[in-house]
C-alpha cells in the first residue's frame, strides 16, 4: 500500500465535496470531482507540491462538474468520465435551469473511463467501479483503502434515482453487489456529507 494524503474542499451551494489525492511518494494526484475551482485547491496544490495529474469526474451532474473547465485550466489536469454521463454533461444547461443557476459551458473531456480500469498515478493504482443507478455512467474510484463514492453511497444515505437515467433497482444492485464486496474497513468519501466506512454501511444503511 502505498501513501497518500486526502484533502477535501466543500463547495457551491449543494455543499459539494471536492477531494485531492495526492500520493505521497511522487507527489501525483487527482482532483475527484469539480464543483467551483475555489481557490483552497490551488493553494492546497501549490502548499503540497502536488502535480494533479487527472480530474475524475464521478458521474455527470452539474453540482460536481460546473467547475471543470476552470479547474483544468488552473491545475492543467485532463478530465474523465464514463461516457454513459456525457449526455448528462453536454446538457449542463438544462439543470442549471432547473435549480437556477446562470447557463455554464459544458466540459471537454480527454479520458473516457469503464469498469475495472485501471488508472496509475505516480505510486497509485486507481480503480474504476461503474456503479449505474443514480445515473447511467456513475463511477466510484478505489484507491488503496479508500472509495470515492459520488452520489451512489453516502453516510446512512444513497443518491436520488429520480432524475435523467436513475435507476433505485440499478443503484441497489450496484451498492449491493459491487461495493459491498469491498472490505468492511475501507473509508468511503462521498460526494456530499461526511465520510463512512463500508462496514458501517452494509449494518447501519436503512436505503439498501
Ligand atoms: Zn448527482
Amino acid at each position: 500500500m502505498t501513501g497518500i494524503t486526502v484533502k477535501k474542499f466543500i463547495a457551491g451551494q449543494l455543499e459539494n465535496n471536492i477531494y485531492l489525492v495526492i500520493d505521497d511518494r511522487t507527489k501525483k494526484a487527482v482532483l475527484i470531482d469539480a464543483s467551483s475551482n475555489v481557490p483552497e485547491i490551488a493553494q492546497t496544490v501549490k502548499e503540497s507540491g502536488a502535480d494533479v495529474e487527472y480530474i475524475l469526474l464521478t458521474h455527470g451532474h452539474f453540482d460536481h462538474i460546473m467547475g471543470l473547465n476552470s479547474l483544468k485550466q488552473t491545475l492543467n489536469a485532463k478530465a474523465v468520465i464514463h461516457k454513459d454521463d456525457l449526455i448528462i454533461s453536454d446538457n449542463i444547461n438544462e439543470y442549471t435551469q432547473l435549480f437556477g443557476l446562470p447557463d455554464s459551458t459544458a466540459p471537454k473531456y480527454e479520458l473516457y473511463i469503464k469498469d475495472g480500469d485501471i488508472i496509475p498515478v505516480g505510486d497509485m493504482k486507481i480503480k474504476v467501479i461503474h456503479t449505474p443507478g443514480h445515473t447511467e455512467g456513475g463511477v466510484c474510484y478505489l484507491i488503496d483503502d479508500k472509495l470515492f463514492s459520488g452520489d451512489t453511497l453516502f453516510k446512512e444515505s444513497v443518491g436520488r434515482t429520480d432524475l435523467f437515467g436513475g435507476s433505485f433497482q440499478k443503484l441497489s444492485d450496484s451498492i449491493k453487489n459491487k461495493l459491498f464486496m469491498l472490505d468492511d474497513n475501507i473509508t468511503v468519501f462521498p460526494g456530499h456529507g461526511p465520510t463512512t466506512f463500508i462496514g458501517y454501511e452494509k449494518k447501519h444503511n436503512e436505503l439498501i
